[in-house]
């Protein structure tokens, strides 16, 4: 990034596919640059998704420019299917996210910080919109700040210097075709 340039706030939200993958997109982008990146996952426990296994490997690579933190219960139950409510360690659990991402917030060696899931967390009542209201005006002058997720909050809409609606024009699952790994996790 070009020194003492000012980090811009992106948001990707809206119904359709993509949000969480334009997202690691850039990721790599960034690092391709030499950016020092971090992505953060809200409400993402579990093992299942395939891009962790990749971003081990980066980080591997990268040690010095590529971090990211996963919070969240598994949600998803072999079996029983995926469960929408939310147990207590689902909001210890998205505090702590919230924490981790203030403090990288506020880190002035990071270039790139991308909170996935985080508008989510508002709609499902794991977090309030004011601490992220916070963390968003108070960041860091020059990081580049990525929210990801449907739902996203006018306050934040309001915030942002980017804002991509992914919109949902057709969507194999309402074929009945069931999420799919390395294409939907
Ligand atoms: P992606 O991670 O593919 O970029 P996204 O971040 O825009 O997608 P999310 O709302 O986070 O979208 O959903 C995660 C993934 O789950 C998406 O790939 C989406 O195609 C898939 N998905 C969402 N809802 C369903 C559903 N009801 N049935 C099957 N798959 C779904
Ligand atoms: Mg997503």
């Amino acid at each position: 990034m070009q020194k003492n340039s000012k980090g811009q706030i992106q948001v990707y939200t809206g119904a359709g596919k993509g949000k969480t993958t334009a997202s690691l997109g850039l990721l790599i982008r960034a690092l391709g640059a030499g950016l020092k990146v971090t992505i953060i996952f809200f409400d993402k426990g579990g093992n299942f998704y395939s891009e962790r296994k990749v971003l081990a490997k980066l980080k591997k690579l990268y040690p010095k420019k590529l971090d990211y933190y996963a919070f969240g219960t598994i949600r998803m139950v072999k079996g029983k299917g995926f469960r929408f409510e939310n147990i207590n360690k689902d909001f210890s659990e998205a505090k702590l996210a919230l924490e981790q991402a203030k403090k990288l917030s506020q880190n002035k060696t990071l270039d790139l910080l991308i909170l996935d899931e985080i508008n989510t967390t508002v709609k499902t009542g794991l977090l309030t919109l004011k601490p992220i209201i916070d963390l968003v005006k108070n960041k860091n002058e020059k990081l580049e700040l990525i929210l990801t997720g449907r739902y996203c909050e006018p306050e934040i809409l309001k915030l942002a210097d980017l804002v991509t609606e992914m919109k949902d024009i057709k969507h194999y699952m309402n074929k009945g075709i069931p999420a799919r790994p390395g294409i939907d996790y």
